[in-house]
């Protein structure tokens, strides 16, 4: 059984804003009942995006791979496994992003291979709060996956995945990134956690189904605030976003 040997909060910054700090966000583009219903089409742009946040995740148009938006950059990571960078110009169907001011540091060594539900466990208070999490350090092993573009008339996600491609990262720098959303938010977005990942060199990465850490860094911010924006046109008006979705939606974050 894997053991924490050492955790060391090396920061605990509560920022109690002092009235002219900006607010804390998660500002939000559709919804993941939109995503699971097959509306792959968005008219957000990530140049768009970036004005709300410097850290977050999502998808792009025809879910043409997987968004990590990491340092203000946006990059995609395609079917192939490799990571590009996102022109401003491209359009997102659904991301979420914030302006990342941690609450928490925690630097973490140990002496096995903690599996990231392992850590966060330990680490991530229970709250109603959305968390943004970024995991910078040493990573023994990553899964990943994306998925192939793709073309109209869209399958539901559910069958997409199906399709997807998987990626195994051994033994590589990077940063996990991602969010931890309270149940009560299902519908909206995905209960539990969500993360990507990317190397360090900005070369590879994906929609993170496991993970096992080496020596890294946790980062923890609570955002009492979400901003959402929805779609004004297109398949999103008429997609059916009510009903529980949630066992589609565990297929589709959790298929390995
Ligand atoms: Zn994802």
């Amino acid at each position: 059984m894997t053991r924490i040997r050492k955790i060391t909060p090396i920061a605990l910054l509560l920022l109690l804003s002092p009235g002219c700090a900006p607010p804390d966000v998660v500002y939000q583009y559709s919804t993941i009942n939109a995503l699971l219903e097959g509306v792959y089409d968005g008219r957000m742009t990530c140049g768009q995006l970036v004005r709300h946040g410097d850290f977050g995740l999502g998808t792009f148009n025809a879910l043409d791979g997987e968004m990590v938006v990491i340092d203000s950059k946006v990059y995609k990571i395609r079917s192939d496994g490799k990571a590009y960078r996102a022109p401003s110009s491209e359009k997102t169907p659904f991301a979420m992003v914030a302006k990342f001011k941690p609450n928490m540091i925690f630097i973490i060594e140990h002496d096995g291979q903690p599996t990231l539900e392992q850590l966060l466990e330990y680490k991530v208070p229970d709250s109603n709060l959305p968390q943004a999490i970024r995991i910078d350090g040493h990573f023994k092993y990553v899964k990943v996956r994306s998925v192939p573009k793709q073309k109209r008339p869209y399958r539901r996600l559910a069958r997409i995945v199906d399709d997807q491609a998987v990626f195994e990262l051994k033994d590589v720098r990077g940063t996990l990134l991602g969010f931890a959303i309270p149940p009560y938010m299902a519908g909206v977005n995905m209960p539990g956690y969500h993360f990507h990942f990317i190397t360090e060199d900005r070369s590879r990465g994906g929609h993170v189904l496991k993970c096992r850490t080496g020596h890294v860094e946790m980062q923890i911010d609570e955002i009492p605030e979400l901003h959402l924006v929805l779609p004004e046109s297109g398949d999103f008006l008429k997609a059916n976003l009510s009903g529980d979705k949630s066992g589609e939606l565990h297929k589709v974050e959790k298929q390995n």
